[in-house]
């Protein structure tokens, strides 16, 4: 979708730090990191959020998580564990409006928020 951030960087239009990528999603490191681990997963198609998803996209989402997993695994976290968010909607702090799941590791996460 012209004019977002994580379509270049799906695209390989715009840099980033790429841990990994497959035809479906693409995990690279969040340029301002808020833990020593901080990944972001996307999908490659543009979909605006998780209050835009439709039943088709469940085989994305699916692909998504599994992708999470092997980000905690090729991170070292995933015996430590790690936290995952995902912001939908300006009120819960969504700043970049493709869907995208931070992956958050390598330190302790107080639970409530
Ligand atoms: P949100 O606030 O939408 O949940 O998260 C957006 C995240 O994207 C933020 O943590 C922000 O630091 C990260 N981010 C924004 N622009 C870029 C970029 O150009 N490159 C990378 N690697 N991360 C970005
Ligand atoms: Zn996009």
């Amino acid at each position: 979708m012209d004019g977002c951030i994580f379509c270049g960087i799906a695209s390989g239009a715009i840099p980033a730090k790429v841990l990994f990528q497959d035809d479906h999603v693409v995990a690279f490191h969040d340029i301002h990191p808020v833990a020593p681990v901080h990944v972001l997963v996307i999908p490659k198609r543009h979909v605006a959020s998780l209050g835009k998803v439709s039943p088709d996209d469940r085989e994305m989402l699916g692909h998504l998580m599994s992708a999470v997993r092997r980000v905690a695994v090729e991170t070292g976290v995933a015996e430590s564990g790690f936290r995952t968010v995902i912001n939908t909607g300006e009120g819960a702090g969504q700043s970049v409006f493709h869907l995208h799941v931070h992956v958050l590791g390598g330190r302790a996460f107080p639970w409530p928020p």
